[in-house]
């Protein structure tokens, strides 16, 4: 058996967003329910998905926005002890404002690196954040966006086999998607899924409740973080397709409603 190594994951902890984005690339848009994953769960599949890995290169934790995650404390002390995960990476919106001590308490000593996404005057907080974490000497990024890419609706798109190959070889993501028990091959078929906009094929994911042994599960994990063919969710998509760079859309742009596909262009 090879080494099983996952560069990059995002761990979804809820699908609840203080900002609602029309094109939010990990679909929140579409959420009428947006619900918190349980702190067990988190902890019951990270650990096995760490059991049968042997290096989590980056963990990207996120929502939705995780900073409305109640727990979000015990879930960084939780991953900061698995020494197998490298690097803990929180992706915030910067719209929420907590103080000092609670900053410091969260995130402080630890292996974490707070990346602020900034959506300009809808991260109303990020200055101030800012300030704190550089006052407790945890690192960030400051990720200045300008614009969105369009990464598509949730239609149907009813590629041919060739056509949906060529989608997945060209968009040769590296990030995996743990939402509670599943490990996706992407964002898009993890929500999608969850969703019910995109059929779930058992291909297409690792269900960390297989109630397989540990070595059967890893030789599985092994194979899905090699697979070189399309998961379904490449219908639904159209992220690094042809004049991907050029179609950009407005900086979240926010929207009051819940995203319909049929209501979809
Ligand atoms: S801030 Fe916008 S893009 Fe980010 S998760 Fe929330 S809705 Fe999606
Ligand atoms: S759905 Fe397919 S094309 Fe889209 S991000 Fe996932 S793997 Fe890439």
């Amino acid at each position: 058996m090879c080494e099983v190594i996952i560069p990059r994951m995002d761990l979804v902890l809820t699908t609840r967003c203080s900002l609602k984005c029309e094109s939010c690339a990990n679909l929140m848009q579409y959420y009428e329910k947006p619900y918190d994953i349980p702190l067990d769960h988190i902890k019951k599949y990270m650990n096995r998905l760490s059991k049968i890995s042997h290096e989590i290169k980056q963990v990207y934790v996120l929502g939705g926005e995780p900073f409305l995650y109640a727990d979000l404390e015990e879930v960084i002390k939780y991953l900061n002890n698995i020494e197998k995960i490298k690097e803990i990476i929180v992706v915030t919106n910067g719209t929420i404002a907590w103080d000092n001590d609670k900053i410091k308490q969260t995130f402080g000593g630890q292996k974490v690196v707070i990346r602020i996404s900034d959506y300009g005057e809808l991260s109303k907080h990020k200055e101030e954040l800012i300030e704190q974490l550089e006052e407790e000497e945890i690192p960030y990024v400051w990720d200045k966006k300008e614009y969105f890419f369009d990464t598509g609706n949730m239609k149907k798109r009813n590629r041919n086999k060739e056509q949906l190959q060529k989608v997945f070889v060209d968009c040769s993501t590296s990030c995996r998607s743990l939402l509670d028990n599943e490990f996706h091959y992407c964002p898009r078929s993890s929500h999608g899924t969850d969703l019910k906009l995109i059929t779930k094929r058992s291909k297409d994911y690792i269900d960390l409740n297989d109630d397989c042994t540990d070595l059967e599960l890893q030789k599985k994990l092994f194979e899905f973080l090699n697979k070189d063919d399309y998961i379904e969710a490449c219908d639904y998509c159209d992220i690094r397709t042809p004049g991907y760079y050029e179609r950009r859309l407005p900086l979240a742009k926010q929207t009051k409603n819940v995203l319909r596909v049929e209501e979809e262009d």
